[in-house]
């Protein structure tokens, strides 16, 4: 029985419960009733029985069977009419008739009146009799009840007292019956009333049930299934194969760059975006194909009767093309791309739990050779990733630990070959794997948000050592896009890390990358021109690499360029790399940048740099990242002081 019947099933119960107290209320009332006058009279007796004790002088005698002094008699002959009391009969300890009292007058015991005492009462206990008199000669309903009279513990007689309860009686059934008619009639109109509210509740329970099924399982904006949804059709689809065994295959689909769009075009483009997306991806599927939104502007698609790859490929084909169209989103048009990863059951095996997961590892590789494809699932890819997840673990250990490193690359005035200062460089030593690139951790804690904690480390450790340096040197700082998120709480950072250290702003550089600027540029132009504002130096890295480096130049007044390595490199094989070094140190120069030339690793390519005028020169050919205590002005002094 699933949980939603269980109510339907107690109201049921409840129901019958009602009827069933209702005839039995009816039913049992007089005898409830007359139960309750028999506890009355009991009561009563007992209570009488305690007074005769108390005022009847010499009753023990009395008991024994000798005649009551007039002072008892006097007594005796009071008590009656107190509590309907119409007579008593007095009895000695073995049950023998004493004394019988009868109103108005007194009467010694008579041969009539030798009715047995209950051998109960003699051992100690009351007794109550109910009877319906004639009305005339007696009430017409009394109780006969008998109590012992007690010394203590010891009975010393036995009272039958006479009660006339004729009224009490009238009074208690009709009392009975009144609240038996109005219990009953409540429960009768509860029963009719919660019929019919039951029946009506079944009804817009059965609805409201159902609506909320479908909001469970779907997606408000697009009106596709959401991930619970999409869950459970996908475990049913994996229990029922096709009969002519036929696989079944997961399309993850995400559309490029949503976020852009959503920051330049505004949430409700977005949104349009999105539903739009939704009615595309639907008019690509077959009748048994299922399509989900998983959440934020990633898609899936559930293919089935898949007879191979090729299936799926020509989907993720047809996807590609028909997305790629400008799309209209409401205050104008946007021409997107999607990526796509793609899992095949039973070709990748899995099941419904990891089928998903395998189309986004497969979406997440299609990611990472460029945006536009799609690609499908590699089991080696799997390994990979866990192996990335393990290290970013491990990253997080050793950064908590205190168990990475700066290293330190000499900078070099290309003029005179003064030593300028140092860019600092991190280093991560693994416990068992040894040394991990930088090339490859960074983008680890990038996408992870661990860049956020390293970063404020890397500034402290380089501000703090660049703080024992001769006065004249530098330190450059490499800045992650993904601090930039940090907004003002960078620059604050920045700040404290500067103060703590007792370092001067002008002795600071902080490299960022192009890539920064491309995305969010506002914001990031805002947080840059506090930094600036701080004293320190911007400079611009790994320049040209990027596909607008010109565009950005003229928007912040950087203070330094580094032309990447690959134009140093180039210098040796391509001549036309020498035109486009010595334009870009020309534009620089127009527009007050200092230019830096990286990976001068042969004297050709320095001499090459010298004279096309880069303003700065850093490679292994003049100085290697090294650990604290061997960097150039510690080992050759005059380094510094040139
Ligand atoms: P980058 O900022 O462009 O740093 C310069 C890289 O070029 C360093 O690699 C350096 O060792 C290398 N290099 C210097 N001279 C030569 C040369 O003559 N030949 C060659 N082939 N290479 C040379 P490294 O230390 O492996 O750093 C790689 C990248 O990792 C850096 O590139 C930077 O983008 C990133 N990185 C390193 N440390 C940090 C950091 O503390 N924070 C952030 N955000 N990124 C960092
Ligand atoms: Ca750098
Ligand atoms: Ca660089």
């Amino acid at each position: 029985m699933s949980s939603r019947h269980i109510p339907h099933f107690q109201r049921l119960l409840w129901l019958s419960g009602g009827l069933l107290a209702l005839i039995g209320v009816l039913l049992g009332i007089d005898r409830l009733a007359l139960h309750h006058l028999q506890m009355d009279a009991e009561r009563t007796a007992n209570d009488w029985a305690v007074q005769l004790t108390r005022t009847v002088p010499g009753l023990d005698q009395v008991l024994q069977g000798k005649a009551p002094s007039r002072e008892a008699q006097v007594v005796i002959s009071t008590i009656h009419g107190s509590a309907g009391l119409f007579r008593f009969r007095l009895f000695n300890p073995q049950g023998r008739l004493v004394l019988v009292s009868e109103a108005p007058g007194l009467a010694q015991a008579g041969p009539q009146d030798t009715m047995p005492v209950p051998p109960s009462v003699l051992a100690g206990s009351s007794s109550v009799r109910l009877v319906q008199g004639n009305g005339l000669t007696l009430p017409t309903m009394y109780s006969e009840v008998y109590v012992p009279v007690l010394d203590g513990d010891r009975t010393i007689g036995v009272v039958e007292v006479y009660l006339d309860q004729s009224e009490r009686a009238k009074l208690t059934t009709d009392s009975f019956r009144q609240a038996a008619l109005l219990a009953g009639g409540a429960l009768a109109a509860s029963f009719a009333l919660g019929s019919a509210v039951w029946l009506r509740r079944l009804g817009v329970e059965r609805r409201a049930h159902e609506r909320l099924q479908y909001l469970v399982q779907h997606d408000n904006l697009t009106g596709t299934l959401n991930l619970a949804g999409f869950r459970q059709r996908l475990r049913q689809a994996c229990r029922q194969p096709g009969d002519e065994g036929l696989g079944l295959a997961v399309l993850a689909v995400d559309i490029d760059d949503f976020k852009g769009i959503n920051d330049r075009h505004g949430h409700a483009a977005g949104d349009h975006l999105l539903a739009r997306t939704a009615d595309r991806l639907r008019s690509l599927l077959r009748g048994a194909d299922t399509l989900a939104r998983l959440g934020g502007d990633r898609f899936a698609v559930l293919q089935l009767g898949v007879t191979g790859s090729d299936d799926v490929k020509a989907l993720a084909e047809r996807i590609l093309a028909m997305l790629s169209e400008p799309c209209d989103v409401g205050n104008g048009e946007v021409q997107v791309t999607v990526t796509i990863g793609a899992a095949i059951l039973g070709v990748d095996g899995g099941d419904d739990e990891t089928l998903t997961q395998r189309a986004e590892q497969a979406l997440l590789r299609a990611r990472s050779s460029g945006r536009g494809g799609y690609s499908f699932y590699d089991p080696g890819l799997n390994a990979a990733l866990q192996r990335r997840r393990q290290l970013a673990l491990d990253l997080e250990l050793s950064l908590a630990h205190g168990r990475l490193q700066l290293h330190y690359q000499p900078l070099f005035r290309s003029s005179d070959g003064a030593l300028q200062g140092y860019e600092a460089l991190a280093r991560w030593h693994h416990p068992v794997q040894g040394p991990i690139s930088p090339a490859e951790f960074i983008p680890l804690a990038e996408e992870n948000g661990l860049i956020v904690a390293l970063g404020r480390w890397v500034l402290h450790t380089a501000c703090q050592e660049a703080a024992r340096w001769p006065g004249n040197l530098s330190v450059a700082v490499n800045l992650s896009a993904a601090q930039f998120g940090l907004g003002d709480a960078l620059v604050s950072e920045v700040r404290e890390a500067l103060d703590q250290a007792g370092l001067p702003a002008g002795r600071l550089e902080l490299e960022i990358t192009e890539s920064l600027l491309m995305n969010h540029t506002n914001q990031v132009l805002q947080t840059l021109r506090a930094l600036h504002a701080l004293g320190l130096k911007i400079g611009m890295d790994d320049f040209g690499t990027g596909f607008s480096s010109l565009a950005y130049l003229w928007r912040f007044p950087f203070d330094k360029l580094k032309i990447d390595r690959a134009f140093t490199q180039g210098l040796d094989t391509d001549t036309k790399v020498e035109v486009i070094v010595r334009a870009i140190v020309q534009m620089a120069h127009a527009l007050g940048i200092r230019v830096n030339a990286e990976g001068v690793e042969t004297e050709a390519q320095r001499e090459a740099l010298v004279r096309h005028g880069c303003d700065e020169l850093q490679g292994f050919l003049l100085g290697r990242p090294q650990p604290v205590g061997k960097l150039a002005h510690e080992t050759q002094p005059e380094t510094a002081a040139a």
